[in-house]
């Protein structure tokens, strides 16, 4: 896979040693199970694959060479280019400056913008509207478009069964960036709705099925459809795509309840499921993939507690502290300084949306056992961080590096 030029305060001496270890014993990716670092009174249980994944080392790079190229001109990002605070902060301080915040709302008035300014379009894509406005204004879009290429291989996927007459089904957080370009870009060319969850896909199909009044539709759904959706007509054909960081296996299961709605509905064999249900399995992004399977791995071992690292409004990072939740205590922080000491740690909870302080989060373990993984917006320089952290709260940073010898 290419390799890109981002900033060398991302990398991590450490994570580069153990990624480059593992791959050089299994270059197929066929092996998911964690790498383990053991010292005597810690043992950390990385995950195989994590952090920053083709997309958004892609984002970065463009990123940081618009900077380069453009001197002395604004540059403008759409909205923060990754979920991830620590990277959003470092081009902040660059002077780039974001004209919406996540959900959409904006920050700077497009009438601020001139022809002169450099607009980068984040990893997550944009909206056919927003592109619309910057040319109007004489800015091309396409010049620092740092959209990732599985997120257009979605709306590629979209537009060509778009056009074969299916309606589109997105399966994805109806106000996160990318959900929406994925959205703005279907709509174009065919009837689209989001999904944000088995319980609206279980809803969708009483309006497939008819077993519920097709009028309720058009409130239940509101802001997910697009215009003119007729539920009487445009859910006889449909294929489901997704906001590429959204669990595999959810979407996975919203395409098959779907399926099977129509197949029974409808009365249909092989053949007539394939003209009325249309395969998209094969737009499921690698590294959601990749990352998540790592973690159902990793969970096979044992441990006491799992540390997810990344940013609190990062996507796909919180679908991994969803899987590691349901099988030991998780704590989602955002790098090393949530690790205050050896018994507190502060953490964000995903229910309430806010960080908490723990007391005696390790339940007193001697020796330890932690779970890592990061999310594909992360650095591993962060990753590293936090290992470091733990080997001097837990045990002593030389054994530490006694210990990475394994991996040289
Ligand atoms: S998670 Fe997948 S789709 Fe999203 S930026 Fe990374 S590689 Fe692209």
């Amino acid at each position: 896979m290419k390799s890109f030029d981002v900033p060398i305060h991302y990398r991590s001496p450490i994570i580069t040693a153990i990624k480059s270890y593992r791959k050089g014993l299994d270059k197929l990716k066929k092996d998911f199970a964690p790498s383990i670092i053991r010292l005597p009174n810690l043992e950390i249980v990385l995950a195989r694959h994590f952090g920053f994944c083709y997309g958004v080392e892609n984002a970065i790079e463009i990123a940081f060479k618009a900077i380069h190229d453009n001197v002395g001109k604004r540059i403008f990002l759409l909205s923060e280019m990754i979920h991830n605070p620590q990277v959003n902060a470092d081009l902040i301080a660059e002077g780039l400056q974001f004209i919406m915040d996540t959900k959409g709302n904006q920050l700077i008035s497009w009438d601020e913008l001139h022809r002169e300014d450099i607009v980068i379009v984040p990893a997550f894509g944009t909206t056919l509207e927003i592109e619309a406005i910057l040319k109007e204004k004489g800015i091309e879009p396409a010049l620092y478009n740092t959209t990732c290429p599985f997120v257009e291989k979605v709306w590629n996927r979209s537009e060509k069964i778009g056009n074969d007459g299916y309606t589109i089904v997105v399966h994805g957080k109806p106000n996160h960036e990318e959900t929406r370009a994925t959205f703005s870009h279907s709509k174009a060319n065919t009837p689209t709705i989001v999904v944000k969850d088995m319980a609206q896909t279980e809803r969708l199909a009483q309006y497939i099925v008819g077993t519920e009044d097709a009028e309720k539709f058009y409130e239940e759904f509101k802001g997910q459809y697009s215009a003119g959706f007729d539920v009487t007509k445009d859910l006889h054909r449909i294929g489901v795509v997704n906001q590429t960081t959204m669990l595999a296996s959810d979407t996975q299961g919203i395409a098959e309840y779907l399926k099977q709605t129509i197949k029974t509905y409808y009365n249909l064999d092989e053949e007539g499921l394939k003209l009325q249900f249309a395969d998209t399995r094969d737009t499921l992004c690698y590294a959601t993939n990749d990352n998540q399977n790592a973690v159902t791995e990793m969970l096979q071992y044992e441990a006491d507690i799992a540390l997810v690292i990344g940013g609190y409004n990062s996507s796909n990072t919180s679908h991994l502290v969803d899987l590691c939740e349901e099988v030991l205590p998780t704590y989602f922080i955002n790098n090393e300084t949530c690790l205050i000491d050896a018994a507190t740690i502060k953490h964000f909870v995903l229910s309430d949306k806010q960080e908490h302080i723990t007391k005696d989060y390790t339940f007193g373990k001697s020796p330890l056992r932690v779970m890592i993984t990061s999310g594909a917006s992360c650095p591993d320089a962060l990753v590293e961080n936090v290992i470091r952290r733990l080997s001097e709260l837990f045990d002593d940073p030389e054994r530490l590096e006694e210990a990475m010898k394994q991996y040289q």
